[in-house]
This record gives C-alpha cells, sequence and structure tokens, in this order.
C-alpha cells in the first residue's frame, strides 16, 4: 500500500468498505457529469451499475481508477483517499492567504494536493479493469498477454509470472489457448483472457464497463460465468452491465445511475422487482 501522508484519516464510516466515493463531482469543461455521489462498496460485495447511456456509469468507474481526476469530493480505496494528500489548513495569516489565491484550498479547513504520479500508480496497480473492448495486445498470445504487466510493471521473474499465468488462463477456461494470438480467439476468449490478465497483478477490486455488450449472444454466459466465479471466491467488484440475470444471481447490491446521480439503490430484489422511483421503473422495463 503506498503511503499518503494524510493527517487527516478517513472518515469512520468508511471502514470495511473497499470503495467509498464521498460526494463525487466530475466537469468535463462545463458539462456536469458526477453530480454529487455517494456510494459504499464493501469488501467480498458485487455492486452493479445500471442505467441508460450517458448517465455516467463509465465515468464512475474511470474516476475509482483514476483514469480521470475528480472534480469534488473524495474516493476511499481501502480506506485510503485515492489521488490526493488532506491536510488541516493552516489557521491564519500569509500562508492561508497564498492556499486561498493558488486555489488549493478547498473547504474551511482542509488543503488538498495531489499526490505524485508514482503515489498514483501504486494505488491504481490494487484495480483491475475490464472494459467493453478487450484492448488486448494483438502481437501477443494470450499468455504474453496475461504476464505483460507482472513483468514489465511489476518486475515478477520471468518464471514465476509464466507459472501465474498459466493458473490464471486455467481459471477463466482457457488453458488450452495459451498460445494463441487474440486474433485467433473468439470475442468471449478474448475476454477472458482480459479477464485473466486484470487478474494477475493480483487487484484488490475488479472494474467491469459492460463487458459482454461488445459479444455475440452465445459468447456472453461464459464470461458471466468467469465473472460468477470470481465473485463466489469473495472479489470485490464494481460491474456495469445490462445484464439483469447476472444483477439479481450476483449482486449484493444494484444502484441506477440517470443523470449524473445515483438515483435508487439497494438489494437486486428491491430495485429490479419493486423499484421506487419512476425513472428506475422506466428503464427496467426497457431492458427487461
Ligand atoms: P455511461 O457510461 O453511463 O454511458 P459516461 O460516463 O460514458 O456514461 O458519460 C457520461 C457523460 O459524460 C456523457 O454525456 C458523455 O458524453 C460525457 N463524457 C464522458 N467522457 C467524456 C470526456 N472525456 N469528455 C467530455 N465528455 C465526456
Ligand atoms: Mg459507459
Amino acid at each position: 500500500m503506498s503511503e499518503t501522508n494524510n493527517t487527516i484519516p478517513a472518515p469512520a464510516d468508511v471502514a470495511g468498505t473497499m470503495v467509498a466515493l464521498r460526494g463525487v463531482h466530475k466537469y468535463f469543461g462545463h458539462l456536469h457529469v458526477l453530480k454529487g455521489i455517494d456510494l459504499d462498496i464493501h469488501k467480498g460485495e458485487v455492486c452493479v451499475l445500471i442505467g441508460p447511456s450517458g448517465s455516467g456509469k463509465s465515468t464512475v468507474l474511470r474516476c475509482i481508477n483514476q483514469l480521470e481526476e475528480i472534480s469534488a469530493g473524495r474516493i476511499y480505496l481501502d480506506g485510503e483517499l485515492l489521488g490526493l494528500s488532506e491536510t488541516p489548513a493552516p489557521t491564519g495569516g500569509l500562508l492561508r492567504k497564498w492556499y486561498q489565491r493558488t486555489g488549493a484550498l478547498t473547504g474551511h479547513d482542509t488543503v488538498l494536493r495531489h499526490l505524485p504520479d508514482k503515489a498514483v500508480s501504486s494505488q491504481r496497480e490494487r484495480i483491475g479493469m475490464v472494459f467493453q473492448r478487450f484492448n488486448l495486445f494483438p502481437h501477443k498470445t494470450a499468455l504474453q498477454n496475461v504476464m505483460e504487466a507482472p513483468v514489465h510493471v511489476s518486475r515478477t521473474p520471468l518464471a514465476q509470472a509464466r507459472t501465474q499465468a498459466l493458473e490464471l488462463l486455467d481459471r477463466v477456461g482457457l488453458a488450452d489457448r495459451v498460445n494463441h494470438y487474440p486474433a485467433q480467439l473468439s470475442g468471449g476468449q478474448q475476454q477472458r483472457v482480459a479477464i485473466a490478465r486484470a487478474l494477475a497483478m493480483n487487484p484488490d477490486l475488479m472494474l467491469f464497463d459492460e463487458p459482454t455488450s461488445a459479444l455475440d449472444p452465445e459468447l456472453v454466459g461464459e464470461v458471466l460465468q468467469v465473472m460468477k466465479d470470481l465473485a463466489r471466491e469473495g472479489m470485490t467488484m464494481v460491474v456495469v452491465t445490462h445484464e439483469i440475470g447476472f444483477a439479481r444471481e450476483v449482486g449484493h447490491n444494484v444502484a441506477f445511475m440517470d443523470g449524473g446521480q445515483i438515483v435508487e439503490m439497494g438489494k437486486p430484489a428491491e430495485v429490479l422487482d419493486d423499484p421506487q422511483e419512476a425513472r428506475t421503473r422506466e428503464f427496467i422495463s426497457k431492458v427487461l
């Protein structure tokens, strides 16, 4: 874990969460895309994010993974503030004026500073992400794709990285495809390689952004099965998907997003079968 030198402890209610978002806002220029997101994902839980296109689901994942910088609020990963250090503001005098002038002073009583890139990188290593498009290296085999990050990012010895990659490919049901190139694999197989690749860094948290949306319907099941196995083994996961069956079966919580806000959140049965908000009802009637 990286050392962030924060002198302000995480709020007490962050305890036990793998991820906690507190009042997260995101602007792209003038476009206000996330409008105060509060979200807790406890360790070992699967949170499914649903909602119409453009509601901000991918942006939530990208902010958690620090692919985007948040405009306001805090995100904690396993109790550690992401991307920022937070210290008490100077109580008076020139220093306080200087902070105000440089825009560093964001509240009445705290100063936020960006962490150095190296600290951000080590925070990001704790999170695996799987995208709609598999983004495998086309000129590398399945095995080489899975070995890439351990060897080049965390300097794992080749033999060890290879053993671990073979285990992971076996776990996603691809023991007989390790030397295939992406073009020789089906979409479902490529996505399973992408999952193995994300797992190769031993993440504490896995983020999935519509992992089955680009797949032919007959290939969706094999990818969902790998995700279900992962959930059963206790991985903490945030999953953006339109697969309502998956949400119902695997999700501990379902959050419905619309217009940059979490409109409704609860157990799958509550949100999917008995939604309280009209917007949720309308969306669910369309995707079911
Ligand atoms: P979803 O994943 O729910 O479809 P997104 O998080 O991708 O939604 O997008 C939310 C909104 O933010 C959309 O209006 C989208 O056009 C906008 N947006 C996303 N990324 C960017 C970006 N890099 N620059 C500008 N606008 C963006
Ligand atoms: Mg999206």
